[in-house]
Formats: C-alpha cells, structure tokens, sequence
C-alpha cells in the first residue's frame, strides 16, 4: 500500500510504501525518538561522533548536528580513526573530511600508525590474526582514550539494529553474556570516569532504513566496504540473519526487542565486574594488561625479532 501519489522509495516487509518525503519524516522520527525514549542525550553535552565516512555514521552526524542547531548547549566533535586499511580507509576518509567541512564540524583524525607505529595492513603481515579482532581492540582503545582526551561527555556511534542484532547472537553463540550487558542504546556497563559514555541513536533502524536515508539525502554516493570484512565472524552471522529475515520477516526486529527486556537483568547481574587499570599503560579495562597492550608486545617482539 503506498503512501501518497508520490514514487515509493522504500517498502517494509509486509507492503506498506513510501515516498521520499514520507520516508524522511519517518526515519527522522524514529531516530529523534530513540534519543528521548532512552535518555541518550542530557541538555548539556560536547558530544563527540564517531565517524569512518560510511551511511552509518554520516547519518548519525548529520541527525545529531541537526538537534544541536536547535540547542547551543549540545557541542558538536567528530572523531575518525585511520586503521590503515590501503584502497578502503584513505577514500571514506576523503569523505569524512568533506562532509565535516561542509557542516562546519570540527573533525579529530587519529592514526594507528601515529600511535602503534604501524598500520594496519603492516599488522596483519607480522600477526596471524583475524583483521577485525586487532582492528575492533585498536579503535575502541584510541576512541575512548582520545575523546576521554577530548573531553567529550558522549560519544555517539551509528551502530544500527542489524548490527545490534549480530553483537547480541555472536555474544550467545560465543557464551559471552559479559559483552551482551555491555550492549544496548547506551552502551558500556560500568560508570566509571575514564570510560567515555557511548550512544547509539540508530539503534532501532535498520540497515535497509539507514542506507535508503543517507542515499536519497545525498548524505553519500557510493557505497564502499572495508576488503576485510568478509573474512569476519560477523559476516557470517550476518549471513545467517539476512537469511532468516527473508524468509520470517522481524526477525532481527524481534531479536533486539527481546534482547532490551532482559538488559536490566544482565547489567544488574553482572554488574559485580571490577575495572582494572593496565599495569603498561593506564587505560582501563579487565584484565592487568589491557588487549591493546598484549597485542602491541606480540607486534614488538615479532618486529624486533624480525629485525
Ligand atoms: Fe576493521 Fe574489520 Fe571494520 Fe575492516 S571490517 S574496519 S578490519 S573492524
């Protein structure tokens, strides 16, 4: 069933269609919804964006830096990190860069080779390791220890539901209820000042609803998909989803839902989990020495030993 006279641009599971200016409203709506259901936002804020120049992030920054228009105690910050990632990372970069600067949006780059001494890509020549395990310690490492450095009070991600979806059933498949509480609209478990609050205000919207909103807003023009990924566990899981969403539609819709009625039994479960500060370099996280620290030795040595 359509919405009006007007072209359909999207049409959800069971039928119902709309039109650009329909799915606008729509999208827009969810989202700013999102942030007032959860509490994602407080009335002051110098809010960080985590970005990487794909429709997950622009979408997030350009929602967000409409509602600091309208409110000049919300400070806008992007923060973007360069894996290093030859033929991917340069070109969203690109994008990143030209987009800040066309929102007049201060943008923060920091780079693994700036801060480990090595790319990425020169990572996985001296490691034998799965691209996304070092990649995911290494950002959310420099993306805490770098907006903690910033001062932002938040920092926003644009994690979408189908991501959400697969974080929550890799955790069950892996028995990982400890990374499952840390989940949700306003991730992290444990309030702890060197911890930076982290928000996700796609958080209900899907992959197909974010994509649609940042083409037919002229957010991006082309879509581009890190080399890496494919070799990743959440791939396969996506896989697996996407499949079962063709053919039960919800299905992803239902997981997360489910998921948020037992998040406050997870947190309040599990909340018992003390925070240790790395005994190497002072950031916090579970252990003595924090992953980062573990795998930069494994790089040194192997470095050194290959030296
Ligand atoms: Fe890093 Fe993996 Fe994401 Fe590529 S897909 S940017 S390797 S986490």
């Amino acid at each position: 069933m359509d919405c009006c006279s007007q072209k359909p641009v999207f049409a959800f599971p069971l039928g119902e269609k709309l039109c650009k200016r329909h799915f606008i409203d729509y999208f827009e709506g969810k989202v700013f919804k999102t942030i007032r259901q959860f509490e994602l936002l407080d009335k002051e804020e110098n809010l960080g964006v985590a970005i990487s120049g794909g429709k997950d992030s622009l979408t997030v920054l350009h929602l967000l830096d409409r509602l600091a228009q309208q409110n000049p105690k919300i400070r806008m910050n992007a923060i973007a990190i360069d894996e290093g990632i030859d033929g991917y990372r340069d070109k969203t970069l690109i994008t990143a860069k030209k987009f800040c600067e066309g929102s007049k949006i201060k943008l923060h780059v920091f780079s693994y080779k700036e801060e480990f001494g090595l790319t990425l890509d020169e990572m996985l020549k001296i490691l034998k390791v799965k691209p996304c395990t070092i990649c995911g310690i290494f950002r959310r490492y420099l993306l805490n220890r770098k907006s903690r450095e910033l001062g932002f009070t938040k920092m926003a991600t644009g994690h979408n539901l189908d991501d959400e979806c697969q974080s929550i059933m890799m955790n069950q498949m892996r028995n990982d209820l400890k990374a499952s509480a840390r989940l949700g609209p306003k991730a992290g478990m444990i309030s702890d000042i060197r911890f930076v609050p982290r928000i996700k205000p796609l958080y209900l919207c899907s992959e197909k609803e974010v994509t649609t909103y940042a083409f037919i807003s002229g957010l991006l023009d082309e879509f581009c998909e890190c080399p890496n990924a494919v070799h990743s566990y959440r791939a396969q899981v996506r896989d697996m989803l996407n499949e079962m969403e063709q053919k039960f539609p919800g299905t992803k819709h239902s997981i997360v839902s489910s998921f948020l009625q037992t998040l406050p039994f997870l947190k309040e479960h599990l909340k018992g989990g003390m925070i240790k500060i790395c005994s190497k370099c002072g950031e916090p996280g579970s252990n003595e020495t924090c992953n980062a620290c573990i795998y930069l030795e494994r790089l040194k040595s192997r470095v050194v030993y290959q030296g």
